[in-house]
């Protein structure tokens, strides 16, 4: 394949793209409760799903662990933005920590569906994907009422007590028409299967793949900043593929970029995941100028301006030291 003409080469950038609000107030959470309360900080799991940030934050001073009990009893533990099953605040009320939940007020918008569904007796149908840590947390909220239906090729398999009394909720940042295909086939299975309240899959995850979505037919690759463990990001390439783009590819830093992708290209998309730092998509663009792809076209799907406050325990102390609740957050390496 020839090289198209150095003046044809071009990047479509996704807008919105990056730290979505739940993120950026976990990102903050740890950030503050380093300041308050000094080195070290543990963190149960990785705060975000991005290797950046995480490694950022620990030589900061976090500590991630895994487990609840590999927390020092009486410490400080965070709780990551995918939420926990409520036998994790049990385990750390037995270690007397101190926790500070940094779980995103919309994850937990679909726990507290799990829980109204539950006590109303219903079979929970749970779309996400076995295993990962928001599906882990919200199916500890009821456990003996939650199925989990992976993907829509497991519908075959899923049984409920009562097909009049049968709901489906979902992970977040899931792919919004594979889940609706799941939805669809559970429905021709279960025609009285109710819907959520409202969308569990968020406005972030959504207005990502929509900027794909409107990019993806004019690209020939579509590079995606985000970690391997991001589902968000994950999704973004799949996305990407399924209309029209050649070609896909997830980083996590510009290096990573294999100079044979660029063969024959003329556009490339860039976009990031939800728990990706905008200062990764520069090191990408930078590079991608370096290759001659330097005139950069924003492609707006949507407007976001959704901001969360911190969690109340942070909002408390920071109070008492005279402080606002995001004083800290500009300027910071993560931002
Ligand atoms: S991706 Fe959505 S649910 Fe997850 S932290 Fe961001 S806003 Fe919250």
């Amino acid at each position: 394949m020839t090289d198209p003409q150095p003046s044809a080469k071009r990047v479509l950038l996704a807008a919105p793209r990056g730290y979505c609000a739940g993120v950026d107030r976990a990102v903050v959470t740890v950030e503050k409760a380093l300041e308050l309360y000094g080195p070290p900080v543990y963190v149960r799991k990785q705060i975000v799903h991005n290797k950046h940030v995480v490694s950022t934050l620990e030589r900061r001073g976090a500590i991630f662990v895994d487990e609840t009990d590999e927390v020092p009893e009486g410490a400080t533990v965070v709780f990551s933005a995918h939420g926990v099953a409520p036998v994790v605040h049990d385990e750390a009320r037995a270690l007397s920590l101190k926790t500070i939940d940094a779980t995103c007020p919309l994850v937990t918008k679909v726990h507290r569906e799990a829980v109204r569904f539950a006590d109303e007796d219903y079979d929970i149908l749970l779309i996400g994907h076995e295993g990962h840590e928001e599906v882990v947390g919200t199916s500890g909220e009821a456990p003996e009422h939650i199925t989990i239906v992976d993907n829509p090729d497991a519908v075959e398999h899923v049984e409920v007590r009562d097909p009049d009394k049968v709901v489906w909720l979902s992970q977040t940042t899931l792919s919004v028409d594979e889940t609706m295909e799941t939805v669809r086939r559970l429905r021709a299975k279960f025609p009285r299967l109710q819907d959520p309240p409202s969308d569990d899959i968020c406005y972030a995850t959504q207005n990502r793949q929509l900027a794909v979505k409107q990019m993806a037919p004019d690209t020939d690759l579509m590079i995606v900043v985000g970690s391997r463990n991001s589902s968000n990001s994950v999704r973004l390439v799949e996305v990407a593929l399924e209309h029209g783009a050649r070609a896909g590819h997830l980083v996590d830093y510009a290096d990573e970029i294999d100079e044979a992708w660029l063969d024959g290209v003329t556009t490339v998309g860039v976009t990031s995941g939800a728990s990706v730092p905008e200062v990764l998509v520069r090191e990408v663009l930078d590079r991608l100028a370096a290759r001659g792809y330097a005139d950069v076209h924003a492609v707006t799907a949507a407007e976001e301006s959704l901001s969360f406050s911190l969690p109340m325990e942070i909002r408390k102390d920071l109070k008492a030291r005279g402080q606002s609740d995001r004083a800290a957050a500009a300027g910071g390496a993560l931002h």
